[in-house]
């Protein structure tokens, strides 16, 4: 039927429609074939400089290429050298295994690589390359040259070039190994040029890239020059162990970080993951201290990283994050590195296994040193307690020991903005009591001290300001921010009751009728069996308020409008369908500040012996939930050097 009636429809058709068709089919052809010829094969030269978008991004990237060349090449010395932070010149210089006479135009040809042959070797890379792209994309923005020497021959080989284009070989002088040198980056790209960043900035990428690779490579030397001065040199460790690369981690990190870095090693299913990482009270404002690496090679991995962030999640407060250096290791088959163009992610077969193993790993070496605490504040006390005698008695000054102490806490200073509380007493509110008593004697209080001296956290010996415990150790002495640490005893405590399921509620005698708006009683209510879960139990009290019928026995006597008005706020932000023990951690926090010890309470000695041996069976005792630490310690030593004996 159809049929037909087109068939009808072109006998209809008149000459001159035909014609118009054909002259539009025409017009059609043309128009491919116009467009077929702007199809070609770039020159390979171009090519190259494409790819050197990608590859060569600036001094540093080119760097990297030839440094992780080198590493390639099996050298056990390798020394960078820059001009004008790169710009006028690099040369790296490797005693590798080098490159033959006749590999050397080969190796500046674009995918020409020693390093894999099948496709199946891409699955399972050992090596730093494999894409034989980085050479031919250098040597096209640059002046190049090449001089190299193997095992096998009498004297070394040179081949230059210049934006790409190659020039003869002819002999040249060095021993076993490769210089490669890169002179006039980016003299025939410009554009390139106006991207670069200040000076500064250009030789801090590329002192960043040399160290990260010498982290992962103990074993052999490394030495940065710029403008023939020595900037960095790392002298070979004796062997592969953790503690072999803390030199060079000190030297990276600074020395802060190496004195607040707690070791990890461990190993699941082929998997390990092996590195420092800090204190949670040793924290700062971005995450660009966290080192990992992969296979040795240093990635900026959304998952590793991902997996850090989540095991420090309710011991820092949003907006702060840890320092960390890891190093994950796994068959090369696990993990796909080909996936970037500089190769800084990579793409890994079982990532949620990762995930769960380094996560698992950092949580528990947090747990197993949730007691210890960041010694920068301890450290900064001494410096403000310093500070605040130069100008009353200026001899002092002499035996103030700055030497030892000022570069890290200037460097303290500069990193972290920790908060310590205890330096905070500028305040002191006073006590509404009468004259103090004169102290009694108590015959058993000596007893009681020692008995509890021994113990990390030491024997309670005083209460100032109804805010700070002093307590002694046998080491010096400790300073407890009372408010902070009862509020993490709290929390730790809640926490494994609501995990547990069994928390305790303590009924209101008289319940309390808290006003809100009809929007926020309706939030409540949706949550009702949760909050009870949480041991906040509620009724709706007409529309516009609700009924606190009881509240978490374990927060004690608390004011159950300001906690319910606290958890309206928490809830509001979150989505319908999240479940509350989503944010457990958020929530808990919240309430945990309602149930704590608050500043100017007053404690006796046996109630101050209990918190602080109840923070020494506390898991994360030593930071409260925002991070900042709990307590500070005092060692003897140092409290000598405040009056000049040592
Ligand atoms: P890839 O590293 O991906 O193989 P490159 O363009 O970086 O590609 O290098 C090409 C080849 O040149 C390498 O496969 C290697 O054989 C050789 N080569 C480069 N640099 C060195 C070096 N420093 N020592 C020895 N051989 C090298
Ligand atoms: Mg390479």
């Amino acid at each position: 039927m159809s049929s037909e009636k087109s068939k009808k429809r072109g006998e209809a058709k008149s000459d001159a429609d035909c014609t118009q068709y054909i002259q539009l089919h025409q017009l059609y052809l043309f128009a491919i074939f116009l467009l077929m010829k702007k199809i070609q094969i770039l020159p390979e030269n171009l090519a190259n400089q494409i790819a050197a978008g990608e590859v060569v991004e600036r001094p540093s990237s080119v760097i990297k290429e030839l440094v992780e060349n080198a590493l390639d090449a099996g050298a056990s010395e390798i020394t960078v050298s820059v001009e004008e932070y790169g710009i006028k010149s690099i040369a790296v210089k490797d005693n590798g295994s080098g490159i033959g006479k006749d590999m050397l135009p080969i190796a500046m040809h674009r995918h020409a690589t020693s390093k894999i042959s099948t496709v199946d070797d891409l699955f399972s890379i050992h090596s730093f390359g494999f894409r034989g792209e980085a050479l031919p994309s250098i040597a096209s923005v640059s002046r190049f040259s090449i001089i190299s020497r193997t095992e096998e021959e009498d004297s070394a080989w040179q081949i230059s070039s210049e934006g790409g284009k190659h020039s003869s070989i002819n002999p040249a002088a060095r021993n076993i190994g490769t210089t490669i040198e890169v002179k006039d980056l980016f003299f025939n790209t410009p554009a390139r040029l106006k991207f670069l960043k200040a000076r500064r900035t250009e030789m801090e990428h590329i002192q960043d890239v040399v160290v990260r690779l010498a982290l992962a490579h103990p074993k052999v030397s490394f030495k940065l020059v710029s403008d023939g001065d020595e900037v960095l040199r790392f002298g070979t460790a004796q062997g592969d162990l953790l503690e072999d690369a803390l030199p060079r981690l000190a030297s990276f990190m600074g020395r802060d970080f190496v004195n607040n870095a707690i070791a990890l090693e461990n190993e699941r299913d082929g998997v390990t993951v092996r590195g420092f990482v800090s204190l949670p009270t040793f924290n700062l404002s971005t995450n660009r201290r966290q080192y990992m690496y992969v296979n040795n090679r240093p990635v900026k991995d959304k998952l590793l990283l991902g997996a850090l962030k989540q095991s420090y999640h309710d011991l820092l407060h949003n907006g702060r994050h840890p320092a960390a250096v890891l190093f994950v290791d796994m068959p090369a088959e696990a993990v796909d590195v080909n996936v970037h163009p500089a190769k800084a992610e990579v793409r890994f077969k079982d990532g949620r296994d990762i995930f769960g193993l380094i996560r698992g790993t950092v949580r528990r070496a947090l747990d197993e040193h949730s007691t210890e605490v960041s010694t920068t504040p301890a450290q900064q006390a001494l410096e403000r307690f310093e500070a605040g005698r130069l100008p009353n008695t200026p001899q002092q000054v002499q035996f103030a020991s700055h030497e030892s102490y000022t570069p890290s806490i200037q460097q303290s200073f500069m990193e972290s903005t920790h908060q310590p509380r205890v330096m905070e007493m500028s305040a002191p509110v006073l006590r509404d009591e009468a004259m103090p008593e004169a102290p009694r004697f108590q015959e058993d209080a000596e007893a009681v001290r020692e008995d509890h001296e021994d113990f990390p956290m030491g024997a309670a010996m005083a209460q100032i300001h109804g805010t700070y415990i002093v307590a002694q150790n046998k080491n010096g002495m400790i300073v407890v921010d009372q408010h902070a640490a009862h509020e993490r005893l709290v929390y730790e405590r809640f926490k494994k009751q609501i995990l547990g399921g069994n928390v305790e509620m303590q009924a209101l005698l008289i319940p309390e009728i808290v006003e809100l708006s009809a929007a926020d009683v309706e939030r409540v209510m949706e949550r009702e069996d949760e909050l009870k879960s949480f041991g906040m139990e509620v009724e709706q009290f007409g529309p516009s308020a609700v009924t606190v019928r009881s509240t978490p026995a374990i927060l004690g006597e608390v004011n159950p409008k300001k906690i319910l008005l606290d958890i309206v706020e928490d809830i509001r932000d979150m989505k319908k369908e999240t479940a509350l023990q989503s944010s457990i951690e958020e929530l808990l926090s919240t309430m945990a500040c309602h149930g704590s010890i608050r500043a100017n309470r007053k404690l006796s000695i046996d109630d101050m012996n209990a918190i602080l041996r109840d923070m020494e069976r506390t898991p994360n005792s030593a930071q409260c939930n925002h991070g900042r630490p709990t307590f500070v310690e005092l060692k003897v030593p140092e409290i000598e050097r405040l009056f000049g004996r040592r």
